[in-house]
């Protein structure tokens, strides 16, 4: 049911080496190779809070795919400004890989404002108190007009701590939403409303600009075995609910999917609980497809998600810290406020090979931070990109090396440490 009627498939992943349950895979999608395990940086406003697109592409991060938020981007610039533009990545100006999450979960988090119906969920905007409406129908068409790489069907989040009985109303609707998304999205593939195809005759030119930039090219060849339809993903959902969540993954796969997710976690539940759910379910997804574990999290997190077989992470931690001056390391958390900074001569993070790091001295960005100077958010931000998209590169060569389990207690026991 994944496949399009040509018989070619939005993407192909293929598992690469093991460790236990971690994984190291690459996926092939129509716009670039993704190593996984992969941390997606949150693009919510269709930009990286603080961060060119070069800064990201260049090989120091060289961060593959990122994340761009449905609702927002529907809600400002609109949906419809952003067809006539023709598509996410021809008004942004990003060329790499693009996932937009549903638009479910900031419904959701909206509380009062919202009101959830089996239709879908009707609201207010957060910006002018406008009614609006969302549904699974409605997100699969504004992900088509953004044209991103990765859609997510749409889904209810139950709080972390829901009862049994009300996670089930939930996962029941999510089951209903899942398949009404996976209709919607195939009819408009079919009807040709997704603006993020690549263009065929736009390839050269392309090509040409991307090696100028000292790009990749390598990285977003066309892949004829590729349908360049976008791809769809599921969400299990059931709280922390494990005969819950084991049902919502068997009937989500059952619908068919090109990769799959767990949502609704790091709502509230406690930590421990979390790891557990994802221990006992992420091992039953299906080995062949890609894993995302949604709004996760700290770089512990990631480390726990990958040990348990996660392969995507996205979280909007390393950017939205940084602006309030906070620089994650690894020796745990940094704040730049902190008076002992003031004529600290050190970088922010002595093992830390960034461009910030390499240059800037901890009483610098301190103050720069105190003065309110912008380039105290950008350079917080760039070191805490590098840190987690550095992080998941370490992993990567551990798990090749056969040497996760020692490279996860090390970084663990180091973070807990805290700065020195
Ligand atoms: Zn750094």
């Amino acid at each position: 049911m994944t496949s399009s009627n040509d018989g070619l498939n939005a993407f192909e992943f293929e598992i690469t080496a093991t460790e236990g349950a971690a994984r190291v895979g690459l996926i092939q999608t129509r716009r670039g190779v993704i190593e996984t395990p992969v941390f997606m940086p949150v693009g919510t406003q269709g930009t990286v809070k603080g961060v060119r697109f070069e800064a990201l592409e260049a090989e120091e991060l060289d961060a593959r795919i990122i994340l761009g938020n449905t609702y927002h981007l529907w809600l400002r610039p609109g949906a419809d400004v952003i067809r006539a533009c023709g598509g996410v990545h021809k008004f942004n100006g990003w060329r790499r890989a693009m996932l937009t999450d549903s638009g479910g979960f900031q419904v959701w988090s909206l509380g009062e404002l919202r009101k959830i119906t089996e239709d879908g969920v009707k609201f207010r905007s957060h910006i002018d108190g406008s009614p609006r409406f969302m549904s699974p129908e409605v997100s699969m068409e504004v992900q088509a007009a953004l044209g991103s790489d990765i859609v997510m069907m749409f889904d209810e989040c139950a709080p972390g701590k829901s009862e049994h009985d009300a996670a089930k109303r939930s996962m029941e609707l999510t089951l209903r939403w899942g398949k009404r998304s996976r209709i919607r999205f195939d009819e408009l593939q079919n009807e040709g409303m997704d603006t993020g195809r690549p263009e065929k005759a736009e390839g050269g030119r392309r090509k040409a600009e991307e090696e100028s930039d000292g790009f990749h090219s390598s990285l977003i060849t066309h892949h004829s075995s590729l349908s360049a339809k976008q791809a769809l993903f599921g969400i299990v959902q059931g709280a922390t609910h494990v005969d819950l969540r084991r049902e919502s993954l068997r009937r989500t796969v059952e619908i068919g999917f090109d990769g799959y997710a767990l949502g609704g976690l790091s709502v509230g539940e406690e930590k421990r609980v979390m790891y557990d759910v994802i221990e006992e379910i992420a091992p039953e997804m299906p080995v062949e497809k890609p894993r995302y574990l949604m709004g996760v999290g700290t770089p512990e997190d990631l480390i726990e998600g990958v040990a348990r077989g996660v392969d995507m992470f996205d979280c909007v931690l390393p950017t939205r810290n940084a602006r309030t001056g906070q620089a994650l390391t690894l020796r745990g958390k940094l704040n730049i406020k902190n008076a002992r900074f003031t004529t600290d001569t050190r970088p922010l993070d002595l093992r830390c090979a960034c461009s910030v790091c390499r240059r800037h001295t901890r009483a610098y960005l301190r103050h720069l931070y105190m003065t309110g100077e912008m380039l105290a958010s950008i350079l917080l931000t760039h070191h805490n990109l590098f840190f987690f998209l550095d992080t998941m590169k370490r992993v990567r060569q551990a798990i090749r090396s056969h040497n996760f389990s020692d490279f996860r207690c090390k970084f663990l026991a180091e973070i807990a440490a805290g700065v020195e």
